[in-house]
């Protein structure tokens, strides 16, 4: 059971009248007017969601988009306050009516529009938002309303693609909104092509009106956007008023009728992604300087994340897709609520599905310069980026049963706890068995006590990495190398037809200087029953129960020393569960540090770390830090653990 709880805030952002020149971010790029008044408020606003476990902040800040480099100075000075990078979202509500946030709207060419001043007054109104949010944290009840309105919205490119989604999460404790976050996919640019006052747009109307009518913290975030315009694109201040008021009153109609989110907790995936910038004007913009990013070749790193609380998805896209891109998600996830947030923690421009992406790499060039093409591709870093984008929110909806499998109580959680525990909390399905029954693995105790203590402290270790399912195998510890093989082989086979993991974790052949024959048989006989489970000639007495072959996917293998590395896990946000589920393993952790002591007096060394007064907690803190800390550096994470990823071999090369 998780509890529930938001806080909420906000702040103005209007620049401070003292910090000199800003320009109007939107239109004319290069040759921006300077702003000359305020139309109306824009704010950044700021929640914060908490299950109890994970703490996430969501902002929307109305300007015209944020780059990750600005966004990762946020993301820095939040971690003091425990907010991981990864659990912060910034999106921009893309007003063309804010100051430049970007750089592209300067007063001439070449010239960036980013008033440096202002970047730094931005970053500390966002970091102190987040923080009155989370003071302002209560228990809450979550729902989410929908509607369709399409026809505000014009689609040029593509009219079978209009989305005209509306989507709304509605906070609520004790009756009263704490905070709302609402989302709508058409382009924030009524404002005209003369403007100099300041305004959200639409959305910023909007927000203020249900601010006005229900109370708390209204946040908008754009969604599939990408060739969305409203039908009143460009027409000025009175149609943005017309337009808001036509949006409202279907927000009216649906706000208080939506259904309660029963399961709340918050489950974050993300993945990077490498994309190429083909468009030689934006790669202009990086060798001028007016985008500061570290970059290799011209390939920008950027993040896809998706948050699921209950069957809500809410999905983080680095830029402006087009709604076309992803209908084919929308249409497999059909059972589930999607919520799209555009420009989310980076801002890369259009996202153009490749079938509707009109220019060649090649003819770049010509196009910018003769023809005068304009087209969302301009403004799109190159052909590739949207179905990378389209292939890995595909990716995120994918989830995988998972089965590790291990000789001993302490082998998973020392060798792979962290990827484990990051495994699951993405919402992947963990089964683990455990060989033995680790009866000599104690110091001082009889072998029944320690089967005993060994089984009850293995299944909270494994607990606490998110195991929904644990299985013993009762072999007796240290006699694999004698054990039937072929019945072993046979009972994993047998658990993989019976569980289907898409994935099994498990000890590495490919390990040198192992010592321990449980760990050598295991690694033999997980790896062969993971090719032997789809024969169906082995072991045929389990098909007369029903069960079907089953074929394994994807193999990480763990080893003491690994000759073969070629799969990293970043396991910085979880090195204090895997720190946590080792410590519960009190029996085996005795015996492993008493081993070691006897090892280091018998090389003649005193290593105080080691002596019994030093309680196993601090232990085991110290030596996984130190550990883990060593393998992570060595591709550049905090802590790491290290895997063989064997998945489909040289068929991946074919594909
Ligand atoms: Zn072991």
């Amino acid at each position: 059971m998780y509890l529930l709880k938001c806080g909420a805030s906000k702040n103005s952002i209007i620049p401070p009248s003292d910090i000199g020149d800003m320009y109007i971010a939107g239109y004319s790029t290069m040759m921006a007017p300077k702003i000359k008044g305020v139309h109306n408020a824009i704010y950044t606003r700021a929640m914060v969601i908490s299950d109890g476990e994970k703490k996430i902040s969501l902002v929307s800040v109305e300007c015209i988009g944020l780059l990750a480099d600005f966004i990762d100075k946020v993301k820095e000075r939040l971690l003091a306050y425990d907010y991981q990078p990864k659990n912060v979202y910034i999106f921009s509500t893309h007003t063309h009516a804010g100051p430049d946030t970007m750089g592209l709207w300067g007063p001439l060419i070449g010239k960036s529009g980013i008033n440096k001043k202002y970047s730094i007054f931005l970053i500390d109104t966002i970091v102190s938002v987040v923080l009155e949010a989370e003071r302002e944290l209560k228990e809450v009840d979550l729902f989410l309303s929908k509607s369709i309105l399409e026809k505000q919205i014009e689609n040029y490119r593509s009219e079978k693609d209009i989305n005209g989604d509306i989507k709304i999460l509605r906070f609520i404790t004790n009756r009263t909104l704490v905070a709302s976050l609402w989302s709508y996919s058409a382009q924030p640019e009524i404002t005209t092509r003369e403007n100099v006052e300041i305004s959200g747009d639409y959305p910023g109307l909007i927000s203020e009106m249900i601010e006005k009518e229900y109370g708390g913290i209204s946040l908008f975030a754009l969604g599939l956007c990408g060739s969305q315009s409203p039908i009143y694109c460009e027409k000025g201040y009175e149609k943005m008023e017309t337009f808001a008021k036509e949006i409202f009153i279907e927000i009216q109609k649906i706000f208080q009728k939506g259904k309660k989110i029963e399961d709340t907790q918050i489950e974050i995936r993300e993945e990077k992604v490498h994309l190429k910038v083909n468009n030689p004007d934006f790669q202009l913009l990086f060798n001028i300087g007016i985008f500061e990013r570290d970059m290799n070749d011209y390939t920008i790193v950027s993040t896809i994340s998706k948050i699921r609380i209950g069957n809500l998805h809410i999905i983080h896209i680095p830029g402006e897709p087009f709604p076309g891109l992803f209908s084919e998600i929308i249409e497999e996830n059909k059972d589930k609520e999607i919520m799209f947030v555009s420009l989310s923690n980076d801002a890369l421009g259009y996202f153009i599905p490749l079938e509707q992406f009109k220019l060649k790499t090649k003819e770049w060039a010509d196009k910018i310069n003769n023809e005068k093409f304009i087209g969302h591709e301009l403004e799109s870093i190159g052909s590739e980026a949207a179905e990378i984008i389209r292939k890995t929110v595909k990716n995120l909806f994918v989830y995988k049963k998972i089965m590790a499998i291990a000789a001993h109580a302490d082998d998973l959680t020392i060798w792979a706890g962290g990827t484990l525990k990051k495994l699951t909390s993405e919402g992947n399905k963990l089964i683990c068995v455990r060989i033995t029954d680790d009866y000599a693995d104690c110091v001082g105790i009889t072998a029944e006590k320690a089967i005993k203590n060994n089984k009850k402290e293995v299944e909270r270790a494994y607990k606490v990495l998110g195991a929904e399912e644990i299985i013993h195998l009762n072999y007796p510890t240290d006699t694999l190398a004698g054990a039937d093989y072929l019945e072993l082989r046979g009972k994993l086979v047998y658990l993989m037809r019976k569980y289907k993991p898409d994935l099994v974790i498990s000890f590495d052949l490919n390990g040198t200087d192992e010592e321990n024959m449980d760990h050598i048989t295991t690694a033999r006989a997980v790896n062969e029953a993971c090719w032997q489970s789809s024969f169906d000639l082995f072991y045929p007495e389990h098909f007369k129960e029903g069960l079907e072959i089953h074929t394994v996917g994807e193999r990480y293998l763990f080893a003491r020393n690994p000759t073969v590395v070629n799969f990293n896990v970043d396991i910085t946000d979880y090195i204090d569960d895997k720190i946590k589920a080792v410590c519960e393993q009190k029996t085996v952790m005795k015996n492993f540090f008493f081993q070691n002591k006897l090892l280091a007096r018998a090389n003649r060394l005193y290593i105080e770390l080691l002596e019994e007064d030093v309680p196993i907690a601090i232990k085991v803190n110290l030596l996984a830090k130190l550990v883990y800390g060593e393998i992570g550096q060595k591709f550049g994470a905090k802590y790491g653990e290290i895997f063989n990823r064997i998945g489909a071999g040289f068929l991946e090369d074919i594909a």
